[in-house]
């Protein structure tokens, strides 16, 4: 290339953050110039964000500012929104600007799978950044100060859940921890708060540990959540759901946690992709383009059984090491190397104290895996943060 290449790392979530914070160790000086664009300046832990959604944390604490994360004198920050990818030009389309590469990285995060269900996208809520959640925290608190007002209208105090993967199971624990607080603030009966997770497949969680999944609804349904499984949300108004058995639930509130998709742009900029993600190569890489790195949930990974891997935070910093290593690795012209995903195992929160998770062969349950959950969580803020961070972020 002749001159100092040029990186763009699109996104500072789990896949860019991490990118962007091996760069700035691995690279030598004046080896690249590095720039990370991010709409927010800050960093959101989307692992936690169940827990501002459902107003059991502060959206503070699931927040970290991007100038604490990342060396300034290695990497620019721009806090900018893409909105469109060029990539035959080299060039990515910013709010304000437009940037030009040698090397991209797409980790943009995914957007909410409606699947085609009328009125999801007007009418749900869903957890997918701070502002989304502190609208849900708010939006539940309206609902209970509304029915004071108006204490015919004892739907205001139902909590649809659209979904019961882990995101909606992980939220309903939170809410319905917080559902006897909220009762006690606004002196509401706490017997006509209801709160439904509506699963289609016939089990929440689907495929994971059955043992695990009974255990967890049990923890929730005496928490008082109501399942209805095997049971599609085939409708979203603004007066509720109707479902696919014809039932329909009056509520004002619907939390849509039915599944994501790749950021739009990616299928736009003309990318070949599965649900908005692109199965990249071994290398991290688009089929396309050998300059253009996706990672986290824009991108889709093979098992070697051909089966692709959920999207997880879990996987998109395992991206984010290996991505930063094979950029390195392109601009000194050495061999890049293959991306294996080691599964470290899945451990899900039910609300305070609550958790189950599923290490190698080993089940855990309750406090053992409320432990667990913490211990992955710190371990996160010190990859990203160090002792700092564990001490300002990690609830120690
Ligand atoms: P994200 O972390 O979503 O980050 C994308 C970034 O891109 C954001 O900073 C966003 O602001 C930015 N961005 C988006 N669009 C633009 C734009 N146009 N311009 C500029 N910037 C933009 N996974 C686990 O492994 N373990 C868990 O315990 C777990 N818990 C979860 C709990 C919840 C409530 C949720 C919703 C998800 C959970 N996940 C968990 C999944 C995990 O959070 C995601 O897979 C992970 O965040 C994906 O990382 P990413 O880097 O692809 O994108
Ligand atoms: P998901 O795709 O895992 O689950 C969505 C659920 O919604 C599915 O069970 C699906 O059957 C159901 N659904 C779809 N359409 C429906 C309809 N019309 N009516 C009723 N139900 C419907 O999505 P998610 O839970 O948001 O998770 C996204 C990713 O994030 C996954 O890879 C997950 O593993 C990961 N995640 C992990 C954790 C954790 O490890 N603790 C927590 C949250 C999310």
């Amino acid at each position: 290339m002749g001159r100092i290449p040029r990186i763009v790392i699109l996104g500072a979530g789990y896949g860019g953050i991490v990118t962007a914070i091996r760069l700035q160790k691995d690279l030598n000086y004046n080896e690249a110039d590095v720039t990370l664009v991010n709409k927010h300046d800050y960093h959101y832990i989307t692992t936690h964000l169940h827990m501002p959604a459902a107003g059991t944390d502060k959206p503070e604490n699931a927040r970290v500012e991007i100038s604490k994360l990342i060396d300034e004198y290695k990497i620019d920050f721009v806090k900018s929104t893409v909105t469109e990818l060029k990539l035959n030009e080299q060039k990515v389309v910013l709010e304000d600007s437009t940037l030009s590469y040698d090397y991209l990285i797409i980790g943009l995060g995914g957007e909410p799978e409606t699947f085609g269900v009328p009125g999801l996208l007007q009418n749900a809520l869903n957890i997918r950044s701070i502002n989304s959640v502190r609208l849900i925290r708010e939006h539940i608190e309206y609902q209970f100060a509304k029915y004071k007002r108006e204490p015919h209208r004892t739907d205001y105090l139902t909590f649809i859940v659209g979904g019961a993967g882990f995101t909606g199971i992980e939220f309903v624990g939170e809410l319905a921890d917080r559902v006897p607080k909220l009762c006690k603030e606004f002196d509401v009966n706490p017997e006509l708060v209801k709160i439904y997770n509506i699963e289609a497949a016939p089990t929440a969680l689907p495929g994971f540990d059955p043992q695990l999944v009974e255990y967890a609804i049990q923890v929730l349904e005496e928490k008082g959540v109501t399942f209805k499984l095997a049971t599609a949300i085939k409708e979203c108004t603004p007066e509720g759901v109707v479902l696919a058995t014809g039932e329909e639930i009056r509520s004002a509130t619907v939390i849509w946690t039915g599944g994501i998709r790749g950021n739009h742009m990616l299928e736009e900029a003309g990318l070949e992709t599965i649900r908005g993600r692109v199965v990249v190569d071994d290398y991290l890489r688009t089929p396309e383009y050998d300059n253009v790195f996706v990672l986290g949930d824009c991108s889709m990974v093979m098992s070697p059984e051909g089966r692709p891997y959920p999207p997880t935070a879990q996987i998109a910093t395992q991206q984010g090491e290996l991505c930063s290593y094979n950029l390195v690795a392109s601009i000194r012209n050495a061999p890049l190397k293959k991306f294996s995903f080691h599964n470290r195992g899945v451990v899900a929160s039910l609300g305070r104290r609550q958790a189950i998770g599923l290490v190698g062969n080993h089940k855990l349950t309750g406090r053992k895996a409320a432990w667990m959950k913490k211990m992955i969580d710190l371990r996160y803020l010190y990859m990203i943060g160090g002792i700092p961070l564990v001490v300002k972020k990690g609830k120690l």
